[in-house]
């Protein structure tokens, strides 16, 4: 469902932030949050302190008018690029999240992305989550290996950077996200004491179609 651009929308992207920044997913002002609504991409703004934010303070990058206009006091977020680009490439997606969280980018600097390891991975479209390979921050480049990289799923990495999530609701992108950084810790541990069992192709395919299936993974998140 695609949100509209209200008092309430805005405050749910600060507060997605601010549980973010609490739960230790993200720090500081490295991450972004940005959702879809009826009037265009609503994004958090650039280098601003989530808990001091206000709903008035995001950015507004309208769909249809110049490649980066965008309504707001304060800049969007340097990363808007590749948020902008996202929802035009997906249809599927209203919401988004990037952060730096540590085990995700420790993977980012080997550019290793996270093979099926865990059922857990089926959450996110396929059999993988791929490394995106690096570009600057902000640039136009970046934002073409992240659309690329996200292609069929649901989350990536990005290349000795970060990581992104996206879903259809604020909810479900902020699930993943934390989802992803779990998967992407256990991977890490078990590269510590061996060589993780890689489930087939099938069977995450078999995973993915049993979550869809009601099994709840996607509406309580269990
Ligand atoms: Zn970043």
């Amino acid at each position: 469902m695609v949100e509209k651009n209200s008092t309430a929308t805005r405050q749910a992207i600060i507060d997605a932030c601010i549980e973010s920044n609490r739960t230790g997913l993200n720090q500081g002002t490295s991450g972004n949050v940005s959702q879809r609504t009826d009037e265009g991409v609503l994004i958090t703004p650039t280098s601003r302190a989530y808990d001091s934010m206000k709903p008035e303070d995001l950015a507004l990058l309208p769909f249809g008018r110049k490649y980066g206009d965008y309504s707001g006091p304060y800049k969007p977020s340097t990363e808007w690029r590749f948020h902008f680009d996202i929802y035009t490439a997906r249809p599927d997606v209203n919401a988004i999240v990037h952060v730096h969280s540590t085990y995700a980018t420790v993977l980012s600097m080997l550019r290793k992305e996270i093979p099926a390891c865990h059922y857990m991975i089926a959450a996110f479209g396929g059999p993988n989550i791929r490394c995106a390979d690096y570009a600057v921050f902000g640039s136009k480049e970046l934002s073409d290996h992240v659309v690329k990289a996200l292609d069929g799923r649901s989350g990536c990495i990005m290349g000795t950077h970060g990581m992104i999530a996206v879903g259809a609701n604020l909810d479900k992108a902020m699930w993943l996200a934390i989802e992803l950084e779990t998967i992407a810790k256990q991977y890490y541990l078990a590269l510590q004491i061996g060589e993780p069992v890689i489930l087939s192709d099938e069977e995450i395919e078999r995973v993915r179609l049993r979550m869809k299936d009601g099994y709840g993974i996607w509406t309580e998140g269990n």
